[in-house]
């Protein structure tokens, strides 16, 4: 199938762009990498009429690292993402996490504004910068507003964007002298979408957490930052309270049943990569002995 005719305009700067879509309303879509917009539109699930392509507007793209602030351009590739030093250096969550983004192909033309905007629920990165704590930074010809990761998502394929903004970029805390991460996810074949999968930034002081942001995704309907990360913050961990957590968890995730999974099976994957990551985080294997793989 080929997508319904539109019209269509490539935006030669942010202030351009955000004219179009004051213009053309609830019309018009952005296009960035289009890995998941000319699929939706060539399926014809989505028809916009105006379609503005801010693909070459040049100060969408880059990442700045300015003190322990790592800024990422909306049109900043998967790929460019994955080889840079910088993201390496400081926000290695993202470089493990982008490597199970789709394939090479996909990851040469996708962007992370792309991502982000496009709210898949199983998809990798909104719950990295659910993790990480990001800010994502929005522009319409109103100004400038800046939202938190963790109120940007709000439903499968929805975000608080409106048809007039564009997301302009995110800026992320760099990872401190005592960050650890951790990044996993189960999915049929590497590069599928998750069928559950975690995300997760701490920070280790003694022998436990000082802080743990957990962002398990492909469980509901945007990445959840869970609450059951507060049983395991500022205590000595035992195995009795990881159990705590791994109930408190369970009572907090609403899975569904899907083509890919069951819910009871979403739910068993959730506590077990709980487990996994306390574990790796602390380097504390034995809270993993036991357990099934
Ligand atoms: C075969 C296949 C496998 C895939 N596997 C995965 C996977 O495993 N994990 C994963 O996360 N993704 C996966 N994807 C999806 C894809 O990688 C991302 O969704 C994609 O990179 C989005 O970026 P893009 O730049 O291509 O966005 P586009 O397709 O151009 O846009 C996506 C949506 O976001 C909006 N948008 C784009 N940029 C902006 C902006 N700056 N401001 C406001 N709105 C904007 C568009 O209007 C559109 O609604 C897969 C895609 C394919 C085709």
């Amino acid at each position: 199938m080929k997508a319904a005719a539109f019209a269509y305009a490539r935006a030669t700067s942010v202030g351009d762009a955000l004219e179009l879509l004051e213009a053309h309303g609830d019309g018009a879509k952005v296009l960035s990498g289009g890995q998941s917009l000319m699929p939706a539109m060539n399926l014809r699930l989505i028809s916009p009429q105006f379609i503005v392509d801010i693909g070459e507007i040049a100060e969408l793209r880059g990442i700045a690292v300015t003190g322990d602030v790592v800024r990422i351009g909306a049109l900043t590739r998967h790929a460019d993402l994955l080889r840079s030093s910088d993201i390496a250096a400081h926000v290695p969550l993202l470089t493990e996490a982008i490597a199970h983004v789709a394939h090479p192909a996909i990851r040469n033309r996708g962007t992370i504004g792309g991502s982000l905007a496009h709210a898949d629920p199983a998809s990798e990165l909104p719950a990295c910068m659910v993790a990480l704590n990001a800010t994502i930074v929005i522009r319409s010809k109103a100004g400038e507003r800046r939202v938190a990761a963790e109120d940007f998502f709000k439903g499968i394929y929805e975000t608080v964007l409106s048809a007039r903004e564009l997301l302009v970029a995110v800026e992320i805390p760099a990872a401190g002298k005592n960050s650890v991460h951790f990044f996993h996810e189960f999915a049929r074949r590497l590069g599928d979408y998750a069928i559950v999968g975690l995300a997760a930034q701490a920070t280790v002081e003694g022998n436990g957490f000082a802080d743990l942001r957990l962002a398990f995704f492909a469980l509901g309907e945007r990445p959840i930052l869970a609450k059951a990360a507060g049983r395991l913050v500022k205590t000595a961990i035992t195995p009795a309270i990881l159990s705590e957590a791994m109930a408190a968890l369970d009572q907090e995730l609403d899975p569904q049943d899907d083509q890919q999974a069951s819910a009871s099976m979403r739910r068993h994957l959730a506590k077990v990569l709980l487990r996994r990551c306390t574990a790796t985080l602390l380097v504390r294997p034995e809270l993993n002995a036991g357990a099934p793989a």
